[in-house]
């Protein structure tokens, strides 16, 4: 044909009531008439050029991509029927093989009545966010097939909103569905034209990388995820604040099957949330050696509280002017007979994540309460209780309970919390902390001077005692550290709230916060956290030794 002829024939098909197009071997379509935009719902033809036809046809119809899929495929002519609605007229689509692997489609549509061999019951779409769901992942990942140099450039990428669930208690769920469409859009601009976004449900969210060298691909588009979401969102004129952790899982870069892409995704999203959020991680095979010690370990954890595996230690805490002692903090130790001794500090998170830590902390409460009576004086209990008790509501009827059932003075009970309580769901902490310290019993401060908002915490409620975090103690030979400590004991003195140092390891640091004001310490100084049953001893020696200390001075 002349290049006259072909120009006329191209004309005669860009205006023919018939759509027409051309796509690759992969399914990106390289070019197509009005006609063919307009079946596919498409406004410009520039909107299709360059993208997948299988991913454009997910989003918007009816039909299932896998039997289009294989019918791009098959080397023979093929056909295929496509509904955009349920019970809308079908499009059937022709497709035929032109050369080299490229396809061309002629698509027209058909009567209603039509028999369709393609419906489909579910939708691809997210109705919230208008991107794709977890359906649409599924079917482009069962079709997916490697392609010579590509082999290597499938990468899922998911994200988890870190902070969404507190918008959401705090600003209502219309703020949060606000927050998730503009989070949407924030990833579907970090992310490349060709790769796939869908939301999972919740705050999660999946881009499907597919066309790139890996794995720098997709770490870029993770790093861009990660900055978007670090900057402020405008939710009805309120500023708000959240972040994203990431988990990337790259085909032939530590996976090597496609169906455990998503599996791999979610485990190296659960490390980069334990490394601190806010960041991206990889996933690697000793990932998936560490999920299984993890469920061992929740398996032996669930089981410890009915086996007898827990034990309390108490750490004496003393007054700083005299020395004399004040009372203990209870510290929770897990013996299990074939891991040996477990650190607080490697279970109590797990406990947390499990929803174990209400069973476990209504435990050592009880326990701390009961053993707390059989000491030989009035001698104050300190129990920690985690951030997780306050959510379901239930802490202020067992503090009560357990104090009607032990009869245990409320005055010598002590709860410590840390910043994270009120953190979590500010205005339904508050109300549960008033209720406990209606009820005569002691709230202080743990860690302070660790987290991010401590001072504006101080504000919000009367602790009964802060405890300045170990790490300034052990610091403070360094004049960075004792301005601190300094700062935090006059805090205390002008907000009429005890101080009491932890981890007091040596004479010069017990002198140095005495000297300085603090009232009160506990630390290896004095004592290591010691079983209920030495407690008799460790009082009678103070004792003697008090006595010994008063006749000298006589
Ligand atoms: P925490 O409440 O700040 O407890 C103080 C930690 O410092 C304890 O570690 C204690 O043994 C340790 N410590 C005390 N004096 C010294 C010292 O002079 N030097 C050094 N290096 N360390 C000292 P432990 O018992 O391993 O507990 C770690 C954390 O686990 C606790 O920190 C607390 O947050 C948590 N925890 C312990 N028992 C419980 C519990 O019953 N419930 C909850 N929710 N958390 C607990
Ligand atoms: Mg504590
Ligand atoms: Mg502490």
């Amino acid at each position: 044909m002349s290049n006259e002829v072909t120009e006329i024939f191209g004309n005669c098909v860009q205006l023919s009531s018939i759509g027409f197009a051309v796509i690759t071997e992969d399914g990106v379509v390289t070019c197509a008439n009005s006609t063919f935009c307009e079946m596919l719902t498409i406004s410009a033809t520039e909107a299709i050029v360059g993208r997948s036809l299988v991913e454009h046809v997910a989003l918007h119809f009816h039909s299932t991509i896998a039997d289009l899929s294989q019918a791009l495929k098959c080397p023979d002519a093929a056909n295929i029927q496509l509904r955009l609605e349920r019970d809308s007229e079908p499009l059937a689509l022709q497709i035929a093989s032109v050369d080299s692997g490229r396809r061309m489609l002629v698509a027209a549509k058909l009567p209603k009545s039509a028999e369709s061999t393609s419906l489909n019951i579910f939708s691809h779409r997210d109705p919230l966010t208008g991107l794709g769901n977890r359906a649409l992942l599924d079917e482009i990942i069962a079709v997916w097939q490697p392609r010579g140099s590509e082999a290597s450039s499938l990468a899922l990428i998911m994200v988890d909103l870190d902070r969404f669930k507190q918008v959401n208690d705090t600003l209502g769920h219309g703020a949060g569905d606000t927050l998730l469409k503009l989070v949407a859009k924030r990833i579907k601009s970090a992310s490349r034209e060709n790769d796939t976004v869908v939301r999972m449900g919740g705050d999660e969210f999946v881009v499907l990388h597919t066309i790139g060298l890996q794995p720098i691909g997709a770490e870029s588009v993770a790093k861009r995820i990660i900055e978007l979401m670090s900057r402020s969102f405008l939710i009805d004129g309120q500023q708000v604040n959240i972040g994203a952790s990431v988990g990337i899982a790259a085909l032939n870069f530590g996976t090597d099957n496609i169906t455990d892409l998503l599996k791999h995704a979610d485990l190296a999203l659960y490390e980069a949330k334990a490394a601190g959020r806010g960041t991206f991680m990889f996933f690697e095979p000793a990932l998936a050696m560490r999920a299984v010690e993890r469920r061992n370990l929740e398996v032996d954890l669930r089981r410890a509280l009915g086996l007898k595996e827990f034990i309390l230690m108490y750490q004496p805490q003393v007054n700083m002017t005299d020395g004399a002692l004040q009372g203990f903090e209870a510290l929770i130790r897990w013996q299990n007979p074939a891991r040996g001794f477990v650190s607080p500090s490697d279970f109590i998170p797990l406990a947390e994540e499990m929803g174990e830590i209400h069973a476990i902390g209504e435990w050592t409460l009880r326990t701390a309460c009961k053993e707390a009576m059989s000491w030989d004086g009035n001698f104050s209990v300190a129990v920690n209780v985690s951030p997780i008790q306050f959510e379901n509501g239930r802490i202020v009827d067992i503090v009560r309970n357990v104090l009607a059932s032990t009869g245990l003075s409320p005055e010598r009970l002590e709860l410590e919390i840390t910043e994270g309580v009120l953190m979590k769901n500010f205005d339904n902490a508050l109300k549960q902390l008033w209720a406990i310290k209606s009820l005569g019993v002691g709230i202080a401060m743990d860690d302070f001077g660790t987290g991010y908002s401590s001072l504006s915490y101080l504000n919000s409620f009367p602790f009964s005692k802060i405890k300045i975090d170990q790490s300034f103690v052990r610091g403070e030979n360094s004049p960075k550290s004792r301005a601190l400590v300094q700062a935090i004991i006059s805090l205390g003195e002008n907000l009429e709230m005890k101080t009491i140092a932890e981890g007091v390891e040596t004479k010069e640091q017990y002198d140095q916060l005495a000297a300085g004001g603090c009232l009160a310490a506990q630390g290896y100084l004095i004592s290591r956290p010691i079983p209920t049953m030495a407690i008799a001893d460790f009082i009678s020696n103070l004792r003697n030794q008090a006595t010994l200390k008063s006749d000298k001075n006589e």
